[in-house]
């Protein structure tokens, strides 16, 4: 459902250019849960943020769900957004003076949807994710973890295909990230496709495919525990040698 092909990107500040993504080629299919590893800067969010249509880019070809994602409108790609993905971030972003069943709330907001009918869907969300009795509480009074599980709710009410979660473990101790992770877990049992970076083995490990990024390629894909892509280049290198 995702496709990339010899997608490149660069930063230019002033006279400097950073050639940050020199070729990426990616498939991920639907239902695919997927890290994405490397050193920091290495690309990692830049990748995801294209991935999830926050930014763009400046070569090659990257397809969602048979759409070409490409020079496209700051309208069209919200529609996209909207309709196709949700977005969990380290930092958790919720609004500070909002409660947590508005924070859910707030992407039908923006959709149009009346105060009664978004706070109930949101109800519903939060307590599927086991914060009913918090949904009064203001992000300040919450954990890290339950601050993150109403960040997940959030990304879920507008029932997305794809989640996209830049480092959402990396602000929290071990035993609330793996609670986290198996809350992406059993959203990805049902059906959605999420794709997380982060730079923790063990997180990684709790994926079903790791992409790991170097220099600006992919340099291996482990799926399952076996290697893919490194293999590839192994063997298409055993062959030219
Ligand atoms: P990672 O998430 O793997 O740490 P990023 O994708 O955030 O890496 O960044 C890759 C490189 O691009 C880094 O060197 C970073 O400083 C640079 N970079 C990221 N965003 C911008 C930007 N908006 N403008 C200029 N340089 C950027
Ligand atoms: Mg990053």
């Amino acid at each position: 459902m995702l496709v990339l092909n010899n997608v490149h990107k660069s930063y230019i500040t002033g006279s400097n250019s950073l050639h940050v993504l020199k070729g990426i080629d990616l498939e991920i299919e639907t239902g695919e849960f997927v890290s994405i590893m490397g050193s920091s800067g290495s690309g990692k969010s830049t990748l995801l943020n294209i991935l999830g249509i926050l930014d763009s880019y400046d070569e090659g070809a990257y397809y969602l769900n048979g759409t070409l994602i490409k020079d496209m409108s700051e309208k069209k790609a919200a529609k996209l957004r909207n309709e196709m993905v949700g977005f969990v971030f380290q930092s958790f972003n919720l609004i500070s003076f909002k409660n947590a069943v508005e924070n859910v709330a707030l992407p039908l907001y923006y959709k149009g949807v009346n105060r009664k009918k978004r706070n109930k869907v949101a109800m519903e969300y939060l307590d599927k994710l086991g914060l009913k009795d918090w949904a009064e509480h203001m992000p300040n009074e919450m954990s890290g973890g339950q601050k993150q599980r109403v960040a997940i709710a959030r990304s879920l009410i507008t029932k997305p295909k794809v989640i996209f979660a830049d480092e959402p473990t990396g602000a929290l101790d071990t035993s609330t990230s793996y609670e986290v992770m198996e809350t992406l877990t059993e959203i990805n049992n049902e059906g959605i496709t999420v794709i997380l970076v982060t730079h923790e083995h063990d997180i990684a490990a709790m994926t079903q495919k790791i992409i790991r990024l170097k220099d600006g390629k992919i340099s291996e894909v482990i799926k399952n525990g076996e290697l893919l892509a490194f293999k590839d280049q192994y063997i298409k290198h055993l062959e030219t040698a």
